[in-house]
This record gives structure tokens, sequence and C-alpha cells, in this order.
């Protein structure tokens, strides 16, 4: 073999089966070959195991998804590039032209801009109600031929708790399919209840660090079967090396979501008692209007506190800019913490109507909270605070 050949074809360095890595490698590779063109074909027509094509599968990709549906007490996963992806690609891939889709005010920005624009073009129709209107649920689907309901819980960013068990009864009663998309709540939290779907961005809790992006949709392996059918040609896929950097963050998942949650309380609990604070929304404090929910669906509330200043959008946009150590952008979940002024949490696609039931006031303030240490996070909350009432 000549030089330029060889540098394209170079020597495999195989590892003996009794001398394995601790951590498995990054099958950085696009392409998988098989000896003969029989076994090949067989691959391609699921007869025997093996990987192709990355955009298909990867071994890296595959067990980051085997990890993540355990983790959810399910057995498959499909990890696709975003969140916001494996949202699309879920509901692209769940219905058809005259279905109809039951969602919630209280829902992701981008998650309901799909289904009114994009599934909307395809002629699949919606109704949006308040995730506190259980009757009206309900009621929408005992009239109303629905093919699935999708929510979340706790909710962006006034954490209103889904009642899980009412909402998938009521579907199961009528033959609907249930999506929720449990990012806030986390990995390890809901897998009891009888949701259908579960999704998540990765881009949060899952890697943790902030540095890279990620969706997952996790279920039973015969639910997730049509999806994995139309994945592969919607072509969100996620990359190996950012799988290696999923996986990677989830072995510090639980120590960080334990963690940041009791800061998250702690920080929520301080502002209860501020002056400056009209209104705490955490659904770890008694004082929220679920409590009792919260505490029966989940064993931790989470790292997001929002609550309202007294002084409205000014006084919000004064905090804000008043912390130090709190990033002012959007996301969650990693260990730097993060705040959002109420400039930046107005729904642009919501009427007046649907803005009072979101409960997102003037002065509203999101707060991620990180790994920082506690008394350094109070202490630049406290002085934030008392720049936003000067
Ligand atoms: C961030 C987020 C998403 C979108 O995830 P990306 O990885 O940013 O695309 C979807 N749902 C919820 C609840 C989120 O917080």
């Amino acid at each position: 073999m000549k030089k330029q050949t060889r540098v394209n074809h170079p020597p495999e360095v195989p590892v003996p089966p009794d001398n394995r890595p601790v951590i498995a490698p990054i099958y950085q590779t696009v392409k998988f070959e098989f000896d003969s063109v029989e076994e090949t074909g067989r691959n391609l027509r699921g007869e025997r195991p093996g990987f192709y094509y990355m955009r298909s599968s990867n071994p890296t990709t595959r067990q980051l998804e085997l990890t993540l549906a355990s983790l959810q007490d399910r057995d498959d996963c499909l990890a696709t590039a975003s969140g916001v992806n494996v949202i699309a690609q879920t509901l692209l891939g769940l219905t058809k032209q005259g279905d109809h889709v039951l969602c919630f005010i209280e829902t992701y920005g981008p998650t309901r801009q799909i289904i009114r624009r994009l599934l909307g073009r395809f002629g699949v129709t919606h109704t949006m109600l308040s995730i506190e209107d259980l009757a009206g649920i309900e009621h929408a689907l005992a009239t109303t031929a629905t093919r699935l309901v999708i929510f979340e819980s706790p909710t962006n960013p006034i954490t209103k708790v889904a009642d899980i068990a009412a909402i998938t009864r009521l579907a199961r009663r009528h033959g609907v399919v249930t999506v929720m998309d449990n990012t806030f709540a986390g990995l390890h939290q809901h897998g009891e209840y009888e949701v259908d779907y579960f999704l998540h961005s990765l881009t949060k809790y899952a890697s943790g660090a902030g540095d890279v992006m990620g969706g997952a949709v996790i279920a039973r392996s015969e639910l997730l079967r049509p999806l994995r059918a139309e994945f592969p040609v919607l072509g969100g896929v996620l990359d190996p090396h950012a799988a290696f950097l999923i996986q990677r963050g989830l072995r510090t998942y639980f120590v960080r979501y334990r963690e940041q949650s009791a800061r998250a309380m702690d920080i929520a609990q301080r502002l209860a008692v501020h002056p400056a604070v009209s209104r705490v929304h955490y659904p770890g404090l008694p004082s929220h209007p679920q409590h009792a929910l919260a505490r029966a669906q989940m064993r931790e509330f989470g790292t997001i506190v929002s609550f309202d200043l007294r002084g409205g959008a000014e006084a919000g946009r004064r905090f804000a800019e008043g912390l130090t150590l709190f990033a002012r952008t959007a996301s969650l979940g990693s260990t730097e913490s993060l705040v959002m002024a109420p400039q930046m949490l107005k729904s642009r696609d919501l009427t007046a109507a649907q803005l009072a039931v979101s409960a997102v006031a003037d002065g509203t303030v999101r707060l991620s909270i990180g790994l920082e240490d506690p008394e350094d996070l109070a202490a630049d909350i406290e002085r934030a605070l008392t720049i936003a009432e000067a």
C-alpha cells in the first residue's frame, strides 16, 4: 500500500476481550461495515444486531439511550440533536392530517409553536387549556376525538404542577396517547405514572454542564417502534461526541439534582419572607397552591425558583442586572446559576386572557439555581433585591 492509501486505512488496534475500557470509547464514525453483503442485508432488515449508518444508530448514542431509558423506568429511548428536535419529531411521528391534539397554555413556548404553526399547516388541530383545568381536560377528551395530550410538570416559569395520574387516567379512558415533557422534573421522577412518551431536553439536567445540546423520547419499546421508523428520515441525529458528553454528565446527575434542589428550596424560603417579594413559585414550599400534589408526585422539586417582585418589570430588570453570580440568560439545570428578568419571560404568542392564565406577572423573575456556594448565592440575591427596590 502506498502512503496515500495507508493514511485512509489506518491499522486496527484490537482490544483483547478480557481487557475492557472502563469508560466506553466514542464511536466517532458515520459508517459501519460487515464482511458480507448478505450480513449487511440481514442487518438492514433488522434480522441481526449491528450498526450501519449513524443517522439510524451508533454504539455511543445507544449507550446513552439505554441509560436514559433505565433512569426513566422504561426499556427504550431515541436520542436526538436537541430538546425541541425531539418534540417536533415525536409530534410529527405520532400525528397525521385531521388529528386533534390537547395542549396547554403553561407549556414551553417552542412546543406551542410546533403545534400551532408546524402541525397546523398539516391539518392537525388543537385545543389549548390551562394545566389546572381538569374539568376542561375531561370535557375536551370526552367531546373531541383526540390523538394525544402533551403536557409538562412543573411548568415553566411558574412551576404549576400537573396532576399526572388524573391526566393519564382520563387519556386512557378515551384511548388518547400521553406525551409528557419531563425536562423540569428530571429523568429520575414520574416514571411510575402511566405516561406513554416521556420527552427530555438533555441540554439541561442530563448534561448539567451547559455546553452541549440533546433531546430524548423515552417509552416502552413497542410504543417507540413507530418513531424508530420515522426518526432516521427526519434526521435530527445526536452526534456521538455530544452523546459521550451527556453520558459523562449523567454520572453526577443525582448528586447535582439533589444538591441544586436543596439550594433552590433554601433560596425559595428566603425569598418568601423578603418584603420586596409578593409571591414565590416553588413546588417545595408549603405555600405553593399544589404543594400536596407536588409532594405526592416528586421527591425533589427542581432548581427553578420564580418569584414576583412588588416593584414590577423595572424592579425585575434592576434585580437581574444587579446580580453578579447569575448569568442573564435562558436554559436551566447547569451548574452555574441563571436569571431571567420579566422582559425575558414574555410570551408573544399568547392572548391577554391566556397570559393571565399563564400567571407570569409584570414583576416575575426566574432563577435557575446552580452549584455555587449557597451563602454566596443568598448574599448575591439579597444585594440585588436591595438594588431592585431602590
Ligand atoms: C429547554 C427546554 C426544551 C427545549 O430543549 P432544547 O434542548 O433547548 O432544544 C423543551 N422543553 C423544556 C421544558 C425545556 O425547558
